[in-house]
């Protein structure tokens, strides 16, 4: 009998423990979801100012997005000095001031990108990605050497993105690369979320 209670106990209890840790962590993804916008910022003029003195082409968009996917003084970059971009993205001002001065610092001279604004929760998570608030970026080559083919190569080209990457962590408070998990098997995502990565 005794032992019957110990089981139904400790059922009771690992019951009890899974329903407050989803019903804590879905309460956390909530609120995440709802104050992440409100950390965001535009960097204002000084921002635009600052993309302007590195001779960065670009249109002002002005504020941008939805209530639950903000995109703040959105920026339609359209050419960089000395530097090819595979297209025209838009980014959040600040997100793409620390794009420009990852690519001055690593000496970028080409990279392709795979976007940058979209309105989406995180692949396999509930929280939304920084993809919603245009303060993030998928890079899928740079000078020629392919994240998909070349990363983890002890070759030029992948020393090339090794280091491209590791100075990325200066600039991004998120840096993804193929060594974070599968979903990043063909790119690097940086932004300028809440950092855990760099
Ligand atoms: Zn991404």
């Amino acid at each position: 009998m005794k032992s019957i209670n110990v089981v139904v106990g400790i059922s009771l209890f690992g019951l009890i423990a899974v329903g407050l840790t989803s019903l804590l962590s879905s309460d956390l993804i909530r609120l995440f979801n709802a104050y992440r916008p409100v950390l965001l910022t535009g960097g204002g003029e000084q921002c635009i100012s600052s993309l302007r003195e590195r001779g960065v082409k670009f249109r002002i968009l002005g504020n941008q997005g939805s209530d639950i996917c903000p995109v703040m003084n959105a920026v339609r970059v359209e050419g960089f000095k000395n530097i090819v971009a595979s297209s025209p993205f838009v980014l959040s001002c600040p997100t793409a001031l620390k794009l420009t001065n990852w690519l001055q610092d690593a000496q970028v001279k080409s990279f392709s990108h795979m976007g940058t604004v979209n309105c989406r929760k995180m692949r396999g998570s509930g929280f939304l990605s920084e993809h919603s608030f245009g303060t993030a970026i998928d890079i899928s080559m740079l000078d020629g050497a392919v994240v998909k083919t070349d990363w983890g190569k002890k070759t030029e080209k992948g020393r090339r993105l090794l280091d491209a990457a590791g100075l990325a962590c200066k600039h991004f408070s998120n840096v993804l690369t193929p060594n974070t998990n599968r979903a990043h098997h063909d790119h690097f995502h940086f932004d300028n979320g809440i950092g855990l990565n760099c």
